[in-house]
């Protein structure tokens, strides 16, 4: 077999190699049907065990009650910034915002669109290197919805637990961790992911939405922008992106083979402590980016002494098979980015190399 790299890239992300090795089995010929999935009709019988499937395994991950439609959609998690607010800001037109990062200020732009928002709450003042703690969100009366960013791709931080928003409906863009842990759906109104982060390829975006939300969506809207087309439908008003639903569906298959999302955590844990304890006990020779009590365990950022180092630590790393470690621009520095289906082994490596490069560079 060909070999594999450690793959520490930000989105698309890492797959499970099982997954990826029972995809090449079925790629030329689904199950000895003898066409593949991607050609296959999206009405056909098969097809629809395949989405049928999907949903079902994710409903028993997430313990997703019969409350919530589950919605495969196009756009990605960026085409929700504009759903959710089209769909569940009428007729308040008034919603909160919490700002913890770019993924953030993108949604909330596409939100001023529709209404009035507030920001509840910004990090922004110190690059998004923290998350605003309870006490201080500015929370408004009536407000449509609480919108938050629950893990920040790009800065590292991750909020441990859900925001108190009382009565008011919780909006959650959770692209970058969903499916890292268990969460209480019953606590949200509505949660989206773009696939490609952490349980599959580009091209579709999750959404998870409170049937009785439904009701907001004005009639007054475009069929395909709103939520009640796709719900009534399940996700099959237009074709879906077959192929990414049938690898999220593997990728669930996986998960729950593992032990479901609890196990997955506990992985994620170990993983995610052997590099900040690294980090934290360099003397300051790495230095972690985000605050230590926000620090996410699914993008683990951090800097050297000199962006000259940086470079040099990007490079060795490159040549020994680490990709994709170059922070993002807008934080620079380093970022390790383990998803679900990173192996241990390759934080367990990185974690070597990096004893060495301080060795050697000090
Ligand atoms: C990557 C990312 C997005 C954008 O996802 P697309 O599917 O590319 O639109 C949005 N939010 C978060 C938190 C992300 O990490």
């Amino acid at each position: 077999m060909e070999k594999r790299i450690y793959n520490f890239s930000a989105g698309p992300g890492v797959l499970p190699e099982e997954v990826l090795l029972e995809a090449q089995k079925d790629f030329y010929s689904y199950k000895g049907e003898g066409l593949s999935v991607m050609e296959m009709s999206h009405r056909s019988k098969t097809y629809d065990d395949i989405i049928v499937t999907a949903e079902k395994d994710l409903r028993e991950l997430l313990n997703i009650s019969d409350d919530y439609a589950v919605l495969f959609l196009q756009g990605g998690a960026t085409f929700q910034f504009s759903m959710v607010a089209l769909n569940l800001m009428p007729t308040n037109n008034k919603a909160d915002y919490i700002n913890t990062g770019a993924w953030s200020k993108k949604a909330i732009k596409e939100a001023k669109r529709v209404g009035e928002v507030n920001v509840a709450a910004t990090s922004e003042d110190s690059n998004f290197n923290y998350i605003p703690k309870q006490d201080a969100l500015n929370l408004t009366e009536n407000a449509s919805y609480v919108h938050f960013t629950s893990n920040n791709t790009i800065f590292g931080t991750q909020f441990k637990t859900e925001p108190e928003v009382g009565n008011v409906t919780l909006v959650c863009d959770a692209s970058s961790d969903i499916l890292s842990k268990p969460i209480d759906v019953s606590k949200y109104g509505l949660i989206y992911a773009g696939a490609q982060k952490n349980m599959g390829p580009a091209g579709a975006a999750l959404v998870i939405v409170k049937k009785s939300l439904l009701e907001r969506s004005p009639n007054s809207l475009h069929t395909y922008l709103n939520y009640n087309t796709h719900a009534e439908k399940g996700s099959m008003y237009n074709t879906p992106p077959t192929y990414s639903i049938y690898i999220m569906g593997l990728v669930y298959k996986w998960l729950l083979k593992n032990g479901g999302l609890e196990a997955m955590q506990k992985v994620n844990e170990t993983k995610a402590k052997l590099l900040y304890d690294t980090i934290d006990n360099s003397d300051g020779y790495y230095k972690g980016a985000a605050a230590i009590e926000d620090r996410s365990l699914m993008n683990v950022t951090f800097n050297l002494q000199s962006e000259e180092l940086e470079k040099k630590f990007i490079a060795e790393a490159t040549a020994k098979d680490f990709s994709g470690l170059k922070g993002h621009r807008s934080v620079g520095g380093i970022r390790a980015s383990i998803y679900n289906a990173f192996p241990i082994k390759g934080v367990e490596e990185l974690v070597e190399f990096m004893g060495e490069f301080k060795k050697n560079n000090e």
